[in-house]
Parts: structure tokens; C-alpha cells; sequence
């Protein structure tokens, strides 16, 4: 069942109860009012007739003109003796019963109020009960029910139909939703957004969710891509110096020559292993959002670190701040903080300074060593760029800096160069946003 008929089910039922609830809630109320009226009405004939019948003096007199029957209300006048209540005067309907006697007491027995009132004549030492009995006539107000009987159903039908238009129009951004979402799914052209124009905070945000959702898939989508590209790409070359070498070796009768076919064949092979195991591993760990973090001493971590034996004579300076403690993920963090030692080393110059220091929960490896352009500057952190293929060494692939960029982001850090050609590099990761 759509979102429509339920919420118009709902709602018809809801306004049912509710008119029946306010309709059986005026009955009850006009009910109790009904009855104060009536019993106020008995209470002032009663005393009214004990005003005419008991004079200034105090003296009754029973024998009065009086008119004991007016709308609907009878009087009775009783004597009390130690025997019982006896009948003196008055009239009485001819159905009714004779209740208990009790001073000032008022109570409703088969259809009759009775109120009592006792009146002592003391010259007389007597006491006489005047007795006002009226008929229950409070029902149930049929009016009230006959035109709540006519308006119920008019007014449930008004408001289904009030309800199907507003029900209508408030769901109809979620129809041009679903038709936008169903539309981008079928195209399978994720660039796009879906924007229907609503002004509804609810639907907005709905539209944000599923437009961030697209921009992720859409990433996702080209980073496969690049990846698929990149591969055939980086493993072109190989291929072709395998193919070459072989058909080479086939061809070829000298023994020697042979060998030396099969070792290329063989290296290639191995750098093919090696350029795929590394990007894998690339794309692994660009495909997480989130890795695990624990509180770490940095500054014990750094301070253990050493850059790579080398014949460049290059040293290395600690300028490291004691006691630092955040949240990092240990195998990735000295991953990310060796590869920039490793490139300060290779693209340091002869008897240079390599500079690790940390301040402020700020990282920065310095060199002194051949620097990279402005230009350059922009490209480095790209998987596979290179500035100068011949200035790294035959094991580069340009994906270090790539990996070191990816480990930053998944420790929510930036990282920053600054660097003047022939001058030195500074690779800068701040840890504060994290
Ligand atoms: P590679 O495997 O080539 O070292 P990287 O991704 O680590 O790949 O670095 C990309 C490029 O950035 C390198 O080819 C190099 O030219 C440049 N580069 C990286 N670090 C430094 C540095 N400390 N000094 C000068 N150039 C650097």
C-alpha cells in the first residue's frame, strides 16, 4: 500500500474518533447541566412552599390553599413520629415510591429526584417533612445526536477528500524524487544532481544525501577508472620489453645472449609484480574512509626513526618536541614519515641535512637537496608523476608521495611543500585539524 492511502487511513480514522469523542463529550456535558438545572429547580419550590405554609411565628398551617403540582414538580408534606413518616398533604405522582427521609438529602431513585427538607414547629414539638419529588427528565440531547448523525459522515467524507489533496501535494516532491533517482539510475550517468526545487528542509536534506552518495559513487567510479588506466599504462612498457626479449631469444642462436634476454625478461617481470602489488595496495587503502587510531607517542615514534643508509653522506637532525601523544595508526603513520626521509635522501645533495622535527603537532621533513619547481609542486602528490624519471632510482613508480597524501587524509591531516629548486624541499603535515 503506497505512503498515500495509509497516511488518508490514518487520517480518516483519526478525525472519526476524534468528532465522535467531541460529540459524546457535548452529550455528557449538556447531561450534568441538564440535571443541575432540574435539581435546582426542585430545591427553590420546596422552599418555597415551606415559606407559604410555616408563618412569621413559626406556626404551620397545614390546611393552606396551596398548589402542591406545578411543572412537573410535586410536593409532599410528611409528620415525623417515632413510628415513621407519615402522609399529611400534598400530592404525589401516582408511580412513584417512598424513599428514605433525610434532611437536606436530594437523591434520584426509578426515574424521580427526591429532595427533603424538615421544617420543627416547636409550640407543636413536631417536625414536619416537606417532600419535593420531580421527574428525571434529562435524555440524552437528540438534537445534538440527530445532527451529529448527519454531520459525522459529511464530515469524514469532506475530510478524506481534504486530506487526499493535501497528502497529494505534500508527498509530491518525494514522487519527483523517486522519478529523479529512478531517472539517474536507468542513465547510469552518475555526474549528474538531482535538484526538483523543493523548498521542504526534509526533502533538501534528502537531496543532499543522495547527491553526496552520487558524488561518492562518482568517485569511486573514476578512481577505478584510473586505476584500470594507470595499470595498462605503467605496465606497457614491461610488456613490450618482455615481448621483444623473447621474441629475441627465440630467434637468437647465441647461448649468451639468451641469458641475457631471459634475466630482462625476468626483471620486468618483477618490476610488473611490483607496480601492481603497490598500486593494490594504493587502491586499498584509498578505498577506506576511515582507519583505526590510537593514542600513540609521536615523539618516541620519530625519535626511533632512521633515514636509509646512503653513500651521499647525508645526516639526519631531530628537532623533536618530548611527550607528544595523538591519535594515529602506527604501520601507516611511520609508512608515510619513512617515505618522505627515504625521498629527502634521494633527492638530497652529497654531505647534505635532512631535518625532522615536530612542533605543535606539526610534522616537517626537510632537505637541502635538489628542490622541485612550482610547477612541479602541484603535480607530486599524483599517483605515477615523476618530475625527472632519470633523477629516481629504477625502483620508483611516483606513487610514494601519491601514498603519503592518502595516509594524511585517512589521519584527517594536510600535507603542504614548500620547496625552491636547488634550494631544498619542506614537506609539511599538520596534525591539528584531525
Ligand atoms: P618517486 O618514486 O619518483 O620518488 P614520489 O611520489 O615519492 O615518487 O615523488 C614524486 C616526485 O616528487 C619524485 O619523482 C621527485 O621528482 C619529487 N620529489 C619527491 N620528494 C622530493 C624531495 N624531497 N626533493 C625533491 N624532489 C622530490
Amino acid at each position: 500500500m503506497s505512503i498515500r492511502k495509509k497516511l488518508l487511513i490514518m487520517d480518516t480514522i483519526l478525525i472519526f474518533v476524534l468528532i465522535f469523542i467531541s460529540v459524546y463529550l457535548m452529550t455528557y456535558v449538556s447531561t450534568i447541566s441538564q440535571n443541575e438545572i432540574l435539581k435546582e429547580d426542585l430545591i427553590q419550590s420546596v422552599l418555597n412552599i415551606s415559606n407559604t405554609l410555616v408563618d412569621e411565628n413559626g406556626n404551620i398551617d397545614i390546611a393552606a390553599d396551596i398548589n402542591y403540582h406545578n411543572d412537573d414538580i410535586y410536593i409532599a408534606v410528611y409528620k415525623k413520629t417515632d413510628d415513621g413518616e407519615y402522609f399529611i398533604t400534598g400530592e404525589l405522582p401516582s408511580d412513584s415510591s417512598t424513599p428514605s427521609f433525610k434532611n437536606g438529602d436530594i437523591k434520584e431513585v426509578d426515574g424521580y429526584i427526591y429532595y427533603d427538607y424538615y421544617i420543627n414547629i416547636s409550640s407543636r414539638n413536631t417536625t414536619y417533612i416537606i417532600r419535593g419529588i420531580k421527574c428525571n427528565t434529562t435524555s440524552i440531547n437528540t438534537m445534538l445526536i440527530v445532527v451529529a448523525l448527519i454531520i459525522l459522515p459529511l464530515l469524514t467524507i469532506a475530510s478524506i477528500f481534504i486530506s487526499f489533496f493535501i497528502f497529494k501535494n505534500a508527498l509530491s516532491p518525494i514522487t519527483k524524487l523517486t522519478e529523479e533517482v529512478n531517472y539517474i539510475s536507468s542513465t547510469t550517468d552518475i555526474t549528474k544532481h538531482i535538484n526538483i526545487g523543493s523548498k521542504d528542509i526534509t526533502i533538501k536534506s534528502l537531496e543532499e544525501s543522495f547527491n553526496q552518495m552520487l558524488d561518492r559513487l562518482n568517485e569511486m567510479f573514476k578512481s577505478e577508472e584510473e586505476l584500470t588506466s594507470d595499470i595498462s599504462h605503467e605496465l606497457r612498457t614491461p610488456l613490450a620489453v618482455i615481448l621483444g626479449e623473447g621474441e629475441y631469444a627465440l630467434e637468437c642462436d647465441d647461448n649468451d645472449e639468451r641469458i641475457e634476454s631471459l634475466k630482462i625478461i625476468l626483471k620486468e617481470t618483477n618490476k610488473m609484480i611490483h607496480i601492481t602489488n603497490e598500486l593494490l595496495e594504493f587502491q586499498r587503502m584509498k578505498n577506506h574512509d576511515s582507519i583505526i587510531l590510537e593514542k600513540n607517542d609521536v615523539s618516541y615514534i620519530l625519535n626511533e626513526m632512521l633515514i636509509p643508509i646512503n653513500d651521499k653522506n647525508i645526516k639526519l637532525i631531530k628537532n623533536i618536541e618530548e611527550n607528544v601523544c595523538f591519535d594515529i595508526n602506527e604501520t601507516l603513520f611511520i609508512e608515510m614519515i619513512q617515505n618522505l626521509l627515504d625521498n629527502a635522501v634521494k633527492y638530497g645533495k652529497e654531505n647534505g641535512t635532512i631535518t625532522l622535527t615536530l612542533k605543535n603537532n606539526i610534522i616537517t621533513v626537510s632537505d637541502d637537496g635538489i628542490g622541485i619547481s612550482e610547477e612541479d609542486q602541484q603535480k607530486i602528490f599524483m599517483r605515477f608523476y615523476q618530475v625527472d624519471k632519470s633523477r629516481s632510482n629504477k625502483n620508483s613508480l611516483g606513487l610514494g608521495l601519491s601514498f603519503v597524501s592518502e595516509i594524511a587524509r585517512l589521519h584527517k591531516a594536510t600535507i603542504t611543500v614548500r620547496s625552491k629548486l636547488g634550494l631544498g624541499s619542506k614537506f609539511i603535515i599538520d596534525f591539528n585539524k584531525h
